[in-house]
Formats: C-alpha cells, sequence, structure tokens
C-alpha cells in the first residue's frame, strides 16, 4: 500500500472526529469548556422572535450561537466537575415568561469565572417555539395545553424533560418562571418539607417569599413525586423585564449557594 493511499482515509477521519468533537462542546465566552447537546428537537424555534428576548439578550458570540442552534431544538448545557451535586435550571416552559430565560442565562454567564462543585445541567429555553410566539401554551395536535401540567403525560415536550433529570440521576431542580401577583419580593414556591429550608434561605438572601404549592403536573410537583428535591421560582410580569430578570439570576446564585454547587 502507498503512502497516500492511506493518508487520505487518516485525513478523513480525523476531520471527523475533531468536528463530532466542536459539536459537542462550546466554550462559555473566555471561560472554561462546556457540554451541549440537544435535548429535544421537536421544540425548535427562533426566540429573537419574541420581542423581549430580542430585546433584552445581550449579543454575544456565545448567546449568538445559542439562539442559532434553538433553530434546531431545545439545549441543555452541562457544566461543573462531576463532583457532588447534580442540579437541573430550566427557563422557558412557558414560552410566555422571557424573564425565566434571561435569568438563566444571566446565571449562566455568572458561572463563568467561578468554581463548580458538582454538576449543573442548564436549560435556558425549554420550548423554543413558545417562546418565539411567545405563548403560555404549547400547540399538539391542534390543541392547546399548559405544559406546566403535563410533566407527567408520557410523550409531551416536559415529560421528556423529567425523563432527562431521572436518566441523568439529578439531585434538585430549579424552574425558572414569571407571573402576576408575585409583587416586586419574588416568590419560591416548595412542595414539600425537605425543601422547606432551602426555600427560606433564598428568602432569607433575597426578599422573596417561600411557600408551598402543590400543584399536579408542575415540573415541581411531577420531579417530587420520583424524589428529586424541586423548587419554582417567579418575578412579576408586571415589573421591568431586564431588572426582574436580574432579580431571578440572583435567586438562582442563592439557591446554588445553598447546594455548596458555588461558594
Ligand atoms: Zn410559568
Amino acid at each position: 500500500m502507498g503512502y497516500r493511499s492511506f493518508i487520505l482515509p487518516i485525513l478523513f477521519l480525523t476531520v471527523i472526529i475533531l468536528s463530532l468533537g466542536v459539536s459537542s462542546a462550546v466554550t462559555l465566552d473566555s471561560a472554561g469548556s462546556m457540554g451541549v447537546q440537544f435535548l429535544d428537537k421537536n421544540v425548535h424555534g427562533n426566540v429573537m422572535k419574541n420581542p423581549a428576548i430580542k430585546k433584552y439578550l445581550s449579543d454575544t458570540p456565545f448567546n449568538q450561537k445559542m439562539v442559532s442552534k434553538l433553530k434546531q431544538g431545545s439545549l441543555v448545557y452541562r457544566l461543573g466537575n462531576g463532583k457532588g451535586k447534580t442540579i437541573l435550571i430550566c427557563g422557558g416552559i412557558h414560552g410566555n415568561e422571557p424573564q425565566g430565560p434571561l435569568a438563566v442565562i444571566k446565571f449562566m454567564n455568572y458561572l463563568k469565572n467561578k468554581k463548580i462543585n458538582g454538576t449543573v445541567y442548564i436549560i435556558p429555553f425549554a420550548i423554543p417555539v413558545d417562546t418565539e410566539k411567545n405563548s403560555r401554551n404549547y400547540v399538539r395536535s391542534s390543541k392547546h395545553y399548559d405544559p406546566n401540567r403535563e410533566f407527567n403525560i408520557a410523550g409531551t415536550p416536559p415529560n421528556k424533560i423529567l425523563k432527562f433529570a431521572l436518566a441523568h440521576k439529578v439531585d434538585y431542580i430549579i424552574d425558572v418562571h414569571a407571573g402576576t401577583e408575585v409583587n416586586s419580593t419574588g416568590l419560591v414556591y416548595f412542595q414539600k418539607d425537605s425543601e422547606k429550608k432551602w426555600a427560606a434561605y433564598i428568602q432569607k438572601k433575597t426578599g422573596a417569599i417561600a411557600k408551598t404549592n402543590p400543584q399536579k403536573g408542575t415540573f415541581r410537583s411531577e420531579a417530587s413525586k420520583k424524589g428529586i428535591r424541586a423548587i419554582t421560582m417567579e418575578v412579576d410580569k408586571k415589573f421591568n423585564i431586564g431588572k426582574t430578570s436580574d432579580k431571578e439570576s440572583k435567586m438562582l446564585i442563592y439557591a446554588c449557594v445553598y447546594l455548596h454547587l458555588i461558594n
């Protein structure tokens, strides 16, 4: 066999291996590397069509890349050293609550210079197509569903997120929302006594009011039934989105400090 006859296959293989590596890992600005993968290609969308995302999402190369990938499906990022607790943070279950994804992305940016003890999976936009339409409900077979009442229904986009959490042995879930009548304090909903101290810590640090609020089909309730400790965060939709998403990113920071994911 001549030199040329095997150099080409080797080059070809090298290109394949390099391209696989590039597609499964991106860099968060100047920080260390993180993993990213598609979670659900059925819910792809152009989140920049949501006026609040267009207005408030900072125009960084990292965000541009994220927005471009979301046109093919929802994304889950993975950060951390793989030791200790495993946490899942999710924004955008309701597409008309842009505060959630904006808070989650601000939190990701905060993490870039932090030492992370454990693993954190981050889904900035759970259902990009609903963020694109600024819609609370998800349309399936021409019917409208509230995705945060369908975590228990197999095959739905929210159920796929719960299955991801179970498959990846997630210990804690933080579901990030916005609502009405939340007030300027913000809210943290918990399910059981096991989550109460966690919620109380966030209340102490940020003023967000901790409350219990069991509700069938929500991410928090269905995860809790499966033994994952889960909380839901809310900020009020009536205030400035830039400010409330800042507030909610601080709530995320203290939620993760309590879990010793960061100091
Ligand atoms: Zn919501």
